[in-house]
């Protein structure tokens, strides 16, 4: 079941708040706007988790620099036993030791609760975005621009192929990259889509975690040149989003049509039920308890797992419904279960 710390123990906000803090550095970082004090998220972080040192008797961090060099271990390593709420697992590190940057458990963690989330921010950005397109359809292009873009080059920026209106509706989603990517080889990854960096030929680190690590596709991107997608975008809508073209092809093969519901990430409502559930929407996410609990306020939901990724964390799924209450009008499954439930054509 999911843990009650998911729900509502004032105390256990502050993982969160970090995980948010953390992507709020990064940011502040990047635009080259670090100036003192730090952003107030992770401030508050810092003096909750002083704190809890001291009650438990532990050395507390001296330092923003310093809490943020806690979150490159693992969390069971310096963590006081009281900040950790128990939604992610102790060996979980919220950024990259060597890069520095936010990790996919990190950002799923900002995703978590309703108010300022990192979820919440794509979605707000998403309505904004079709406010804008005014047509249902420049949306759908635009969001399809998204999730297949992840980078975009001057170049391609000039190039003929792009839809000046498209472009000028999604720019402003696009900046420069973190400098850990900037000067490490930046490319994509030819398996889940998401920025890679690349050394002596190989991917050496994608986004995405899971992936295996094989030859790198092409030329990378020069620093300098290249602009990339809003992380939370990329995590939370590009990379759901090619899982979701394959399943809602497939769904239509057997003549099971969706149309995309506004207001959210990526749910459509289905023409008829699928594996009893009217609506579907894919959820590429490495946490399960932390997509157990984004689950538990859905209803008549059928949420899929890419297969790539159930093949990679085979305890993931299980998990996940272990999680759920029993009683939740939702049926979680892998992509080719999802695919395959569906009724025949007639
Ligand atoms: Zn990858």
């Amino acid at each position: 079941m999911i843990p009650s710390d998911l729900h509502g123990r004032a105390d256990l906000t502050s993982l969160p708040q970090l995980a948010r803090g953390l992507i709020d550095l990064g940011d502040a970082a990047r635009q080259g706007s670090l100036n003192l004090p730090y952003p107030p998220s992770i401030q508050r972080v810092l003096d909750r988790n002083v704190l809890a040192c001291l009650r438990e008797g532990r050395m507390p961090p001296s330092s923003v620099p310093e809490l943020v060099a806690w979150c490159t271990a693992p969390l069971s390593a310096r963590w006081p036993s009281s900040a950790l709420p128990g939604f992610l697992s102790a060996e979980v590190t919220l950024l990259d030791p060597r890069r520095r940057l936010p990790t996919r458990s990190c950002a799923e963690l900002a995703a978590y609760g309703s108010d300022d989330s990192a979820e919440q921010s794509v979605v707000l950005k998403l309505e904004e975005l079709a406010q804008a397109a005014s047509m249902p359809a420049l949306f759908a292009q635009c969001r399809d621009f998204l999730i297949d873009r992840v980078a975009v080059t001057n170049d391609d920026a000039r190039g003929a192929s792009w839809k000046p209106r498209i472009w000028k509706l999604v720019q402003h989603l696009y900046r420069p990259p973190a400098p850990a990517h900037a000067h490490n080889g930046l490319t994509t990854c030819p398996a889940c889509g998401l920025l890679a960096t690349v050394e002596h030929g190989r991917i050496a680190w994608c986004e995405g975690e899971v992936c295996e690590r094989g030859p790198a596709p092409g030329p990378g991107y020069r620093a300098g040149k290249v602009r990339v997608l809003d992380s939370s975008l990329r995590l939370f809508l590009s990379l759901p989003g090619r899982t979701e073209r394959v399943v809602m092809r497939r769904l239509a093969e057997r003549g099971v049509t969706g149309t995309l519901l506004s207001g959210g990430l990526g749910a459509y409502q289905l023409s008829k039920p699928v594996l009893g559930r009217s609506t579907v929407q894919v959820f590429d996410r490495v946490e399960p308890l932390l997509l157990a609990a984004r689950l538990s306020g859905s209803s008549d939901l059928l949420a899929v797992i890419p297969d790539h990724l159930a093949r990679a964390r085979p305890a993931l799924l299980k998990s996940v419904r272990h999680a759920l209450p029993p009683e939740l009008d939702v049926v979680v499954t892998t992509q080719t279960a999802a695919t395959e439930g569906a009724p025949q054509h007639a």
